[in-house]
């Protein structure tokens, strides 16, 4: 999904379990925020969006081409994320379904933050 805005998640295997980097500092030191789940059947017009932020639950099913989806075709979760090291409030990472196979990537962090 390389070139349309997005740059790959970076693991450090070095920790046990693995941790996810920041994609601006690379530091490991990541909060997780709200949550988002794109439910979406191949191509479909429509999909379910949900979100989960402090407690709070939202759900609507809503035109794709506006809902935020990260996923061209399918379904996608996108997690937000803040850093304590480098504070950058806005990191949003994407677990995205694309013909068979799940991307994960961060937002390009040059490109404006959006949902
Ligand atoms: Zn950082």
């Amino acid at each position: 999904m390389y070139g349309r805005g997005y740059v790959p998640a970076k693991i450090d295997s070095d920790t046990s379990p693995d941790a996810l980097l920041c994609p601006y500092c690379g530091g490991n030191n990541l909060h997780q925020g709200t949550v988002v789940v794109y439910d979406r059947n191949e191509d479909a017009d429509k999909v379910r969006r949900t979100i989960v932020n402090q407690g709070a639950v939202s759900s609507a099913e809503i035109d794709n081409n506006t809902s935020g989806n990260p996923s061209l075709r399918r379904h996608a979760l996108t997690i937000f994320f803040e850093c304590e090291l480098c504070q950058h409030a806005d990191l949003q990472l994407h677990i995205i379904q694309h013909k068979g196979i799940t991307f994960v990537e961060w937002s390009d962090p040059n490109a404006d933050p959006g949902v």
